[in-house]
């Protein structure tokens, strides 16, 4: 084992605040109630997972009444996609060519069709207008892609369906015109005001932003037609039924508010930090790619190809040597197929086999970056 630890796999998983631990802590043992009991104490619990929803839809720019907690953006994900399809059976939904697997499941159950992205991992709104059809209900494209950190013209595309909307309209089509997000990857980065945005529904995961896993949150907007996936009690307005997981929820909204708080100031330190590390990689590695986009990427995500190496043996070695990485989304980290969103953006299956995918958060310093260089150096000495 190696004795030093660098931790490049946030995008992954990320460790849980210690802060936003304290605030769970206690509906553990204390605060354990269920929130639907009648009385008192169970009263008194309510009312903290009321408040925790209105601290998620005051950083959503929502009502509290838009807002349904689920276990995770891949239970938020598939009641957006699953929730809206279910109620227009006879309609279709268009996905991004490199969503998550927690899109693409769900949205091939119907009759789905992909929009293609650029080799930069973009959609193009014009393209997203071409594909849509009297028929098309939903809309979903991730908003920051977890492979490559590609970051979506969400709100371009909000304007291209708004303008289908009042052409259906006209047309005395009633068909509904939804667009979803997942927004995973991206409450420690970006704006996630859903009216700025333009979006219908948006996705988030606690797991993902130094809160509990198997947390997450459905933004649905109010009038969105939506049948619920989990049926039971009437929790959540009876669009996910179960009793509410307090802890994950008082625990979502503490990270949530921290994440929003602090994310410009940590956008620009990973951004720094990112690229002198692209920087100085291009000069030891001139036939190195980092995939995605230059002007439109996440500054926490580095998918790093370097022709020639296998992937596999390289993130073994670099986990002997205290490095954490992936070879790209933790789903697939079992897979030999090379990824969808590799594919997508064009590349190569051999350059697939040659990619990592780096992710960095809170802890990670300029010095982290310098070793992993270092190391990638001594380690791919005979292919350069
Ligand atoms: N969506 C994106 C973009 C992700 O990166 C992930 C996790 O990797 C998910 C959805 C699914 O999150 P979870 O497995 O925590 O439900």
């Amino acid at each position: 084992m190696a004795t030093k630890s660098i931790y490049l796999d946030y995008a992954a998983s990320t460790p849980m605040d210690p802060a936003v631990f304290k605030a769970m802590e206690k509906f553990f043992i204390n605060d354990f109630y269920n929130p639907s009991a009648a009385y008192l104490a169970a009263r008194s619990v309510k009312k903290q997972v009321d408040s925790a929803r209105s601290k998620i839809a005051g950083c959503l720019g929502a009502k509290p009444a838009e807002i349904v907690f689920t276990a995770g953006a891949t239970e938020a994900n598939n009641l957006a996609v699953q929730g809206v399809m279910r109620q227009f059976p006879d309609a279709e939904v268009l996905i991004s060519a490199i969503e998550h697997d927690s899109v693409r499941t769900p949205a091939w159950l119907f009759d789905c069709r992909e929009i293609p992205v650029n080799s930069d991992g973009r959609v193009n709104p014009s393209e997203v207008s071409e594909l849509i059809s009297d028929t098309t209900v939903l809309i979903s494209i991730g908003l920051i892609n977890n492979e490559i950190g590609t970051i979506q013209p969400i709100r371009e595309v909000a304007k291209v369906i708004q303008t289908h909307c009042l052409r259906r309209q006209k047309a005395g089509n009633l068909r509904p015109l939804y667009l979803h997000t997942d927004a995973a990857q991206a409450p420690s980065y970006l704006d996630l005001n859903a009216n700025r945005l333009g979006v219908d529904m948006l996705s988030i995961n606690g797991g993902k932003i130094y809160g509990p896993k198997q947390s997450g949150v459905l933004f649905i907007k109010s009038g969105v037609q939506l049948a619920p996936i989990i049926g039971g009690g009437n929790q959540e307005w009876g669009m996910r039924a179960g009793t509410e997981n307090v802890p994950s929820i008082i625990g979502l909204a503490e990270a949530l508010v921290r994440a929003q708080n602090d994310r410009q100031a940590e956008s620009q330190r990973l951004t720094a930090i990112r690229e002198g590390f692209i920087k100085q990689l291009m000069q030891k590695f001139p036939k190195a790619s980092v995939n995605g986009s230059v002007k439109y990427s996440a500054p926490h995500i580095i998918s790093l190809t370097l022709p020639g190496t296998d992937n596999e043996r390289l993130m073994m070695e670099l986990d002997e040597a205290g490095i954490q990485c992936s070879t790209g989304s933790a789903c697939h980290a079992s897979s030999a197929e090379p990824s969808h969103v590799l594919r997508a953006i064009g590349m190569s299956d051999s350059n697939a086999h040659s990619t990592l995918r780096f992710s960095l958060g809170r802890d990670t310093t300029q010095k982290d970056l310098k070793y992993l260089i270092a190391k990638l150096t001594a380690m791919t000495a005979a292919n350069r």
